[in-house]
């Protein structure tokens, strides 16, 4: 009986909270848009305490960073260098023209996760959500699920 309970405690504290989804209009081809607050709402809603908010991009030219939001220069940079890196145009097999988006997205990834404390994000202090558009300008989708530990 006592091991019955534990394990349905354990089972609620592990619950998942439910994915939710929010839209990002993106206006530039490469951009890297600050999506904090709008995950940081999220995660307050969820009522969970102590647990870890996973942050997924669905798409295969956009993806998702935790990087510097501080200073918005920081992310103009990696938009720009990232761009030097992987040129537009170059001996690509891929005949949409986009494998330059392709392919920084798979260097970026396309989820992210951090700690919630407290019943918010804890994130550091410099740091900032990024969604990273590599083929915009486009509307895109952020999955966000909550979990308690
Ligand atoms: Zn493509």
């Amino acid at each position: 009986m006592q091991r019955g309970v534990a394990a349905a405690v354990t089972y609620l504290l592990l619950l998942v909270v439910g994915w939710e989804s929010f839209q990002v209009g993106t206006r530039r081809r490469a951009q890297l848009a600050d999506i904090t607050d709008r995950v940081g709402a999220i995660v307050e809603r969820s009522g969970v305490r102590d647990g870890v908010c996973h942050v997924y991009v669905p798409h295969t030219t956009a993806g998702v960073t935790i990087n510097e939001g501080a200073d918005p220069d920081v992310a103009r940079d990696m938009e720009r260098h990232l761009g030097g890196l992987v040129p537009k145009e170059s001996d690509f097999e891929h005949a949409e023209g986009n494998s330059d988006s392709h392919i920084k997205t798979a260097l970026i990834g396309a989820s992210a996760s951090a700690p919630v404390r407290g019943g918010k994000l804890a994130l550091g202090t410099w740091q900032a959500i990024f969604l990273c558009e590599w083929d915009g300008p486009r509307t895109r989708t952020v999955e966000v699920a909550v979990s308690s530990l």
